[in-house]
């Protein structure tokens, strides 16, 4: 992929385009097309620096169209809350481009999106009627400063026929505890298309491990200023600007983009629901400000922002994409002093954990994603979302099995619904994928978790973390006789996994580095597994 990138264009504002544009996106932002032939070449609202230092990004694919993002960052380091990022003023145009060739020499669409001051001066502009089916390269141009190239896809029309699809997916990528080694060697695959999980940024600040580079701030993110920090200083990693430039991506978040183990509206510090959910709302909106999400569908109301949903390609898979925080019920057992984060239980310890009505997903999400699976002709049906879903217990000194309240685990019944539908409605090779725990997973899900000869309904491939730190392997491996469905645990590797789906199989690479600490470290593949069609479970190939 060629890189355009222009470290500090001095740039001489025309000041009868400013105006006009100006005058325009203040209107409505829509800029009438006999204007977009005066943007290139035209405005600029800073002095110096380069205004595509975060990079580019496509996401959200549909037949017809994707999202492009960027956001105008000259000063990315600028430490005044009133200027995010170095810019200052009302609405800026930005041209873009889009070509059926890299070289960007066949132009398909010329246009002009608004770089929002609301939004921190990020672009989300929503691309329809192009081709279904085929890759196109982007790019942003402002004054006379170009960003670097991104390749962006439509994704083929729904149910025409389509012989296989390369996904990678990512989770966890703490900053300061590992270079993003991972994301190089990830953006080298050059996939189809790229999944985040979540823990895309770490709120907290790391004082207890060593580490190897630190948030700039040192403070554990609570405001608007400090979440769009975090973002502009992860983004400024090449590796992973590189990740958003090879390929278009779905996102979702887990806890750490807003904080540790939160649910919904109750923090793990007890915070007064009404004050965290303001601090959700400045977690949230930082998250739209920087991700290539849809603005119809994501753009955030206060405290809410919409960000499951559904994408097809072709014949061969459907991704339901999730969101597993925002309507989750309260952790059970949640309360002063300790119990305000993942904990474990057993039955007897924590009853509430079991209770019928928890939910993990939320009703309204509960019954999109049922009616989704239950409608879907794709061969493949992959459940994208954050944590792990499979049972795992940890027997205790009394021989009572305790489990996790953080991840599924904590939402039984919300689980047992899940496997029963999936069983009930025939589900067609259901996939679950999922991070959050630092951890390789290969799992069988079955109907009923407690009961070895119960039907295994779906599989899940749960990818370890881009860099943070894992949990103790010991600990995990010495319950994974008490787990046989369980198939293959790894905690000791940080990568991703990269999956090759045709109509037969669906194989699952566990992509590892040789060290976190190593900025060059090298890539390995780890294990194999393959899911053969009509049969649920991997088997290591
Ligand atoms: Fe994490
Ligand atoms: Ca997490």
């Amino acid at each position: 992929m060629t890189a355009h990138r222009i470290s500090a264009p001095v740039l001489i504002p025309s000041r009868r385009s400013f105006l006009s544009l100006a005058g325009a996106a203040a209107r409505g932002s829509i800029v009438a097309p006999a204007l977009v032939g005066c943007v290139a070449g035209g405005m600029q609202s800073w002095r110096k620096g380069n205004p595509f230092s975060l990079g580019v990004a496509s996401g959200a694919p549909t037949p017809d169209g994707f999202v492009l993002w960027t956001r105008l960052v000259p000063d990315p380091l600028s430490a005044d809350p009133a200027m995010p990022g170095g810019m200052r003023g009302g609405p800026v145009p930005v041209a873009y481009e889009i070509a059926e060739d890299e070289a960007m020499t066949r132009l398909v669409r010329k246009g002009v999106a608004i770089a929002d001051p609301h939004y921190a001066y990020s672009v989300h502009e929503e691309v329809r009627g192009l081709a279904p089916g085929r890759p196109y390269w982007y790019r942003f141009i402002s004054g006379e400063a170009v960003s670097r190239i991104g390749r962006a896809m439509t994704a083929p029309a729904t149910g025409a026929p389509l012989a296989g699809l390369r996904l990678a997916y990512a989770s966890c990528a703490n900053y300061e505890q590992g270079y993003y080694a991972a994301y190089h060697h990830l953006a080298e695959e050059h996939p189809d298309l790229v999944i985040f999980l979540g823990d895309y940024i770490y709120e907290s600040v790391d004082t207890k491990h060593p580490t190897v580079r630190r948030h700039k701030d040192g403070m554990e993110a609570k405001t608007l200023a400090q979440y769009r920090d975090r973002y502009t200083q992860y983004k400024l990693d090449e590796n992973l600007q590189r990740v958003h430039a090879v390929a278009p991506s779905l996102v979702t978040w887990d806890d750490h983009e807003v904080q540790n183990d939160y649910s919904d509206k109750w923090s793990k510090t007890f915070d007064d629901p009404a004050k965290f959910l303001a601090r959700r709302a400045a977690a949230y909106q930082a998250f739209y400000e920087h991700m290539p999400v849809r603005p119809l569908l994501s753009k955030p109301h206060g405290a809410s922002m919409r960000i499951y949903e559904r994408y097809a390609f072709g014949d061969l898979a459907e991704i339901s994409l999730i969101d597993g925080r925002q309507y989750r019920s309260r952790e059970a057992c949640y309360g002063p002093p300790k119990k305000g984060g993942g904990h474990l239980e057993t039955n007897a310890s924590c009853p509430e954990r079991l209770a019928a009505a928890r939910s993990m997903l939320g009703e309204a999400q509960e019954a999109w994603l049922y009616d989704g699976l239950a409608n879907s002709k794709a061969r493949w049906n992959i459940i994208a979302q954050d944590v792990l879903m499979a049972q795992f217990g940890h027997k205790d000194e009394t021989g009572h099995i305790a489990y996790w309240t953080e991840d599924w685990n904590g939402y039984p019944a919300n689980r047992s619904r899940l496997m029963k539908h999936i069983h009930e409605a025939r589900v067609a090779n259901a996939v679950v994928i999922g991070g959050d725990s630092h951890c390789f997973w290969t799992n069988d899900l079955k109907l009923d978790f407690d009961n070895e000869r119960s039907p295994t309904v779906a599989t899940e491939i749960v990818g370890t973390s881009i860099s943070s730190r894992p949990p103790v392997y010991e600990l995990f491996a010495k319950a994974l006789p008490d787990n046989p469905h369980v198939r293959f645990f790894e905690s000791r590797k940080r990568g991703y996994v990269l999956i090759e789906v045709d109509a037969q199989h669906m194989t699952t690479k566990f992509q590892a580095i040789s060290d976190v600490r190593d900025p060059d470290a090298q890539l390995s593949t780890l294990k194999t597994f393959v899911v053969e069609s009509g049969r649920a479970g991997a088997i290591e190939g």
